[in-house]
């Protein structure tokens, strides 16, 4: 399930919090905030202004801490990170925050992302000596800044980070500053908040409402922010001169009550269900979403068309992720996982399905089916977003092209192989209209934002 389920991915999670009395509880809430962006692992790493302490692990958050092992965590600061692997080892090894002890101190890495030179640089840095204990690219950077000769930690840091291509959001920790970072494109989200006394940050906003932390503002691209007694410097390690954030945070990864760029992704995917409207008005009698990533966008779609919004399909919250998976035979007869459709709403009906992207179409295949056994006269599925065709080249992506749906098959291909009666996309222009930022639309257009960096700083 969990493989099928995997398309775009790399949405982990990071955290960190500086100068509050309970910094590990903060994380530790915080962390559950952002739990949709990994199931995989989740840590925190806390200091108390003399050493780092380190507690991580494999599984969800709640599975990870105890009460007793967030008070071990003693200090005024903290880095945390929940952990959605992208293959490759998925063992204890990668699970992050990386923390690493040298007689300058300890220093502590947790990243979101994907370096797409980490292949280069580690193959560099092991011809150079070093050895790498995980596959994780907060690693090169902590080998990168080490390199980096005499110069405070600050300026090693930019310098390494000077050098990684790709996608990333990095929080580290030492025991008297707290530093962040994100790609000169400004691919992944990252916001800052104040806490009291104190200052946040988050891979969504969503995690500020939690712990009732005020919003200040995003972190730009190629920012390099010190965050320490004397309060918070902002630097530059690079200028791309775009921004270029991910346009599958708004469409999926991210969490309806946060907001990126300043628009509440509710609101945007809302938005995106209107666009559909204008595009696709189709005749029907209910509209349907797919819990929960395109209810937004299926309550936007009814909005628009005076179509009633209905729960036609019900999603089980407490399939974990040791489930046994029924046989196929068993799944033959009708035993279903996750999702089921509520019959009384969808029989003899025409149903319109939004659903928010098109991966494999594995979802869209299998819902057209429980919808139809379910008594359903008609399913048209409406996706809220553009046809994946391209690789992401920023390392959400472990799917090739060929297992992209969309990129070697027709709009009519793709409704045939889903049985639907319709399907239809949102257009590029109108996904492009939705949005007041500068966005990626790579996997959509194949026009990939310049990855090189115009200028150091
Ligand atoms: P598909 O089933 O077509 O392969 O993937 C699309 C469906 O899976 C959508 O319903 C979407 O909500 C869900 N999904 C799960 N994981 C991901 C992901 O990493 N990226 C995207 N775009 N959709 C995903
Ligand atoms: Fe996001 Fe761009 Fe990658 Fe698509 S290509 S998943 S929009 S970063
Ligand atoms: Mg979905």
């Amino acid at each position: 399930m969990l493989a099928e389920l995997r398309g775009l991915n790399e949405a982990c999670g990071v955290f960190g919090v500086w100068n509050h009395p309970r910094a590990s509880q903060i994380t530790y809430y915080a962390l559950h905030s952002l739990q949709h962006r990994g199931q995989e692992g989740a840590g925190i790493v806390a200091t108390d202004g003399e050493t780092l302490r380190i507690r991580k692990g494999q599984g969800l958050v709640a599975e990870v801490f105890t009460a007793e092992y967030i008070d071990k965590l003693a200090g005024s600061a903290a880095i945390g990170h929940v952990r959605y692997s992208t293959g490759g080892i998925n063992g204890f090894e990668n699970v992050q925050p990386l923390l690493f002890r040298s007689q300058n101190g300890d220093f502590a890495i947790a990243h979101n992302g994907s370096v797409t030179n980490a292949g280069i640089l580690r193959g560099m840095l092991e011809e150079e000596g070093s050895i790498f204990q995980t596959d994780s690219d907060a690693e090169i950077l902590a080998h990168l800044a080490k390199r980096g000769g005499s110069s405070p930690l600050p300026r090693r840091l930019m310098d390494a980070l000077a050098r990684l291509t790709g996608a990333y959001a990095f929080v580290m920790l030492k025991e008297d500053a707290l530093y962040v970072a994100l790609d000169p494109l400004g691919i992944k989200p990252l916001s800052l908040g104040r806490l009291g006394g104190g200052f946040v940050v988050s891979s969504e906003t969503c995690a500020f409402d939690l712990i009732g932390a005020e919003f200040v503002r995003d972190v730009e691209p190629g920012e390099f922010i010190i965050i320490d007694e004397q309060g918070v410097h902002s630097r530059r390690f690079a200028r791309s001169g775009q921004d270029a954030l991910c346009t599958m945070e708004y469409v999926y990864f991210s969490r309806p009550d946060s907001n990126l760029k300043g628009l509440n992704v509710h609101t945007a995917r809302k938005k995106l269900g209107k666009a559909l409207a204008a595009e696709f008005p189709l005749a029907a009698d209910v509209v349907t979403g797919v819990p929960d990533s395109s209810l937004s966008a299926a309550i936007g779609y009814a909005e628009a068309t005076g179509i009633p919004y209905e729960l036609g399909l019900i999603k089980s919250r407490y399939v974990g992720r040791t489930f046994i998976e029924p046989s196929q035979s068993l799944r033959e007869q009708g035993v279903k996982l996750k999702l089921s459709a509520v019959r009384k709403v969808v029989e003899g009906k025409r149903v319109v399905m939004v659903d928010d992207s098109l991966v494999r179409g594995t979802t869209g295949r299998r819902i057209t089916a429980l919808l139809k056994e379910a008594g359903a006269l008609e399913v048209h599925i409406l996706i809220a977003s553009p046809t994946i065709k391209y690789p992401c080249c920023y390392g959400m992506d472990t799917l090739s092209t060929d297992e992209l749906a969309a990129a070697k098959q027709s709009v009519e291909e793709l409704r045939i192989m889903l049985g639907a009666d319709s399907l239809g996309f949102l257009s590029v222009e109108s996904t492009r209209e939705v949005f007041p930022c500068g966005l990626c639309l790579a996997c959509y257009t194949g026009e990939y934002p310049a990855r090189e960096v115009e200028e150091h700083v």
